[in-house]
């Protein structure tokens, strides 16, 4: 059996993505913003449509399930808790549940924090984490509807993923991302490497994403809040306190961002 998981640009810096069983012509798509790109990219590849993932309610995760379940029947899935602000929800799914796709089994965990009810889904025989808006290749979600301590938990529950899990993030934030890693995070060899990758992949026109869990584990400073070395390098550069707690220092570092030169990310 073999799967194939694609990237689809969508609107400035999404990512739709699409996996496909080439041997049965069938097809998944895992946030679709925009139907139209995700129905040219069905029929150049002579897929049909069998199964929608939602990570989230926002428009630009699920703008297109409306048309791709008229064109194709295929059924939505997506989180219990936003079931009242996603239109057309077949089966809503929370922690714990599976989802499947052919012969893949997807793990539902939940992620809340940028919207309350966010999940992703871990395909372990893929090695792929859909995580929306959650976790960016160095960076994170914006704290729309939850607090730090919620979105920190969301992370720590992803972070603790095997360090071989492709991480299949839903925003082109990468460039933007490492600026405010590189400033927060000054004595991180692992981190000045992920972004220079970074800069020639963008440089070159191809994506940043996936990334690669092991490594966004000792580059992205979201994702070590509890580390020592990043305490102090806060602490020194006017961020942390030296009394915060890890989701304390995750808030002060998620707030510093949303200051960072005029960044919306
Ligand atoms: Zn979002
Ligand atoms: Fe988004």
């Amino acid at each position: 059996m073999s799967f194939i998981v694609e990237l689809l640009p969508a609107f400035a810096d999404n990512y739709i993505f699409l996996v496909s069983d080439r041997d049965l012509g069938l097809a998944m798509v895992v946030d679709p913003g925009d139907g139209e790109v995700v129905v040219r990219a069905l029929k150049a590849r002579d897929l049909h449509l069998s199964l929608i993932l939602n990570t989230h309610h926002h428009t630009d995760h699920t703008g297109g399930n409306d048309l791709l379940q008229r064109e194709y029947g295929a059924p939505v899935i997506g989180p219990a808790k936003e079931k009242s602000r996603i239109a057309g929800m077949s089966r809503a799914v929370g922690h714990g549940d599976i989802v499947t796709f052919s012969t893949l089994r997807g793990e539902v965990l939940a992620t809340g924090g940028h919207t309350a009810g966010h999940i992703s889904y871990y395909f372990p025989q893929l090695k792929a984490l859909f995580c929306g808006d959650v976790l960016f290749s160095l960076g994170c979600g914006k704290l729309f509807e939850g607090t730090p301590a919620e979105m920190w938990e969301s992370l720590k529950l992803l972070r603790a993923l095997p360090d071989d899990t492709q991480v299949y993030a839903a925003h082109e934030y990468s460039e933007a991302n490492a600026k405010f890693a590189l400033a927060i995070d000054k004595g991180n060899e692992a981190l000045k490497a992920r972004a220079a990758e970074i800069t020639a992949l963008r440089k070159a026109g191809k994506p940043t994403i996936p990334a690669l869990l092991g490594n966004e584990k000792i580059c992205n400073p979201f994702l070590r809040a509890d580390s020592t070395e990043l305490r102090n390098s806060l602490i020194k550069g006017g961020i942390g306190a030296a009394d915060a707690d890890a989701a304390a220092l995750f808030g002060l570092m998620r707030s510093a961002k949303d200051r960072f030169g005029g960044q919306k990310l």
